[in-house]
């Protein structure tokens, strides 16, 4: 069973060093968290496992890395400084502000309210009688289109001329490059960029966590077609790989499900959208997105830029067109939290105690093996020291060292981190034992099963490897 409330992972994130809250010895700043040591190895685990996926095993995908700060008519090219806005509502009594649709998506659902128009917003708020989530009241202005995009300024003066945005999304930095990439890599249709990176969106409500916040990251791939050609497959291709990446790392599929955006609720650039939700302890979310942008980006651009931007089929070179795009879009933060609420389990184990374990894939453990010496003894210590040594510098797992505390608290502690594998070393390994061994074998326990098997020194190393 996953986590059944936020809390119980808010909770293990920040005590076992994943997530800390951001700025906390300032007293905080609203809704921004910090990664700690596990929550950092785990992150650049689900990056690792999505580049490796998408872009490294791949022959038509190329992975980019663009900047954060872009020319301003980047935004204007791509509609974000006149459309990338939220209905924002104020509470007239206590003058707390909110995400309207947010408010009324919790009643009435997303579909029947991603149809509605910024000027119904407020008439439906009153007439379904939604209160004010800080004082109750239902006392709503108007509602007003709010444009999400930070604003800063580049250089010593801050003019109109030094405006830049912080990037609301790592897409526009592929169309942007889409050019660089023909003549570099001459890519032959259908083939994708791919990028990982940060994004700002001045979110009116952020919360749940790291679910909503005003910085995140993306992992965003924008895979190019022939218009000509059959795009439906294209994007059902990657519905199913995108289904299958997140269930072969441990998702499960009844905590998934997909939801296609009605006709009218599509954004302007796009024929066809869905969104792949899971299951939060809230109710279903948004985890992934996969739009048919058509070549609504690339036009753009070229309108805005006066480059061309079209592709030549290197078969017929008098066949020049505008290639047409399906974007899978990842959020990195949201998918992290998922694979944390999905991996918290709090059992009872068959001695009767219980543990909180956390199951997550072996490939996103961010810790894969603990190396615990049975006792303090200085010699035992020592050949354990050895141990982790041997296994740090023969293979590429992350490997924790720990001495503190009775054998039964470090398994405790390997579990609550997610460590899928704890090697013990013993009198027996010393040949100071029978009991406890054999000379030169060590003790593997594995973190589900609680199974434990006698390795022997010489084959650890496999074994650890295979266990990946
Ligand atoms: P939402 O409807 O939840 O605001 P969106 O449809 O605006 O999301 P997209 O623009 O499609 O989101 O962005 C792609 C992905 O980026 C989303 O599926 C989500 O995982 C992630 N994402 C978007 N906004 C945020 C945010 N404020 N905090 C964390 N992740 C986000």
């Amino acid at each position: 069973m996953p986590a059944s409330s936020l809390d119980q992972v808010v909770s293990l994130c920040k005590r076992r060093g994943f997530i800390f809250p951001g700025s906390a010895i300032y007293g905080g700043l609203a809704n921004t968290w910090d990664y700690g040591p596990l929550g950092a190895e785990l992150k650049n685990r689900v990056k690792r496992a999505w580049w490796d996926a998408f872009v490294r095993c791949r022959q038509d995908m190329a992975g980019l890395d663009t900047a954060i700060l872009m020319n301003p008519k980047v935004w204007e090219a791509s509609g974000h400084v006149s459309s990338f806005a939220d209905p924002l509502v104020d509470c007239k009594k206590c003058k707390q502000r909110f995400r309207g649709d947010k408010l009324l998506e919790e009643k009435l659902g997303v579909e029947a309210v991603a149809v509605l128009k910024i000027d119904q917003v407020q008439p439906m708020l009153l007439a379904e009688n939604i209160p004010c989530p800080a004082c109750g009241s239902c006392a709503w202005t108007e509602a007003k289109r709010f444009n999400l995009m930070f604003k800063t300024h580049q250089g010593v003066i801050e003019d109109e001329g030094s405006l830049a945005y912080l990037r609301p999304e790592t897409a526009q930095g592929i169309f942007v490059n889409f050019k660089h990439i023909l003549e570099t890599m001459r890519p032959r249709l259908p083939f994708g960029i791919a990028q990982i990176g940060k994004a700002f969106r001045n979110e009116i409500t952020p919360g749940n966590f790291t679910f909503r916040t005003r910085e995140f990251e993306q992992m965003e791939i924008e895979y190019f077609v022939d218009p000509s050609g059959d795009k439906k497959m294209h994007f059902d291709e990657w519905k199913a790989g995108v289904w299958e990446w997140y269930t072969q790392l441990g998702i499960a599929p009844d905590r998934l499900r997909v939801r296609e955006h009605a006709k009218d609720e599509l954004s302007h650039y796009s024929s066809r959208t869905i969104d792949i939700e899971y299951a939060f302890p809230w109710g279903w979310g948004e985890l992934f997105g996969l739009a048919d942008r058509g070549d609504f980006d690339l036009a753009q651009h070229s309108k805005h830029s006066g480059e061309e931007l079209t592709y030549t089929d290197p078969d017929d070179p008098k066949k020049k067109f505008m290639p047409h795009v399906i974007e899978p879009s990842f959020g990195c933060d949201r998918t992290v939290l998922t694979f944390l609420l999905e991996a918290y389990t709090e059992e009872t184990l068959p001695d009767g105690e219980s543990r909180t374990v956390m199951r997550f894939h072996p490939r996103l453990a961010p810790v894969d093996v603990a190396v615990l010496p049975l006792s303090k003894k200085e010699h035992l210590v020592a050949k354990a020291e050895e141990l982790y040594k041997k296994i740090v510098h023969e293979t590429p797992l992350t490997v924790d060292f720990d001495v503190t505390g009775s054998i039964g608290k470090r398994y405790r502690r390997q579990d609550e981190i997610g460590t899928p594998k704890c090697v013990t070393v013993d009198f027996g390994t010393l040949g100071e034992d029978e009991k406890q061994g054999d000379k030169d074998t060590v003790t593997i326990r594995d973190r589900d099963s609680l199974e434990q098997v006698r390795v022997s020194l010489g084959g650890i190393v496999d074994a650890l490897s295979a266990a990946r």
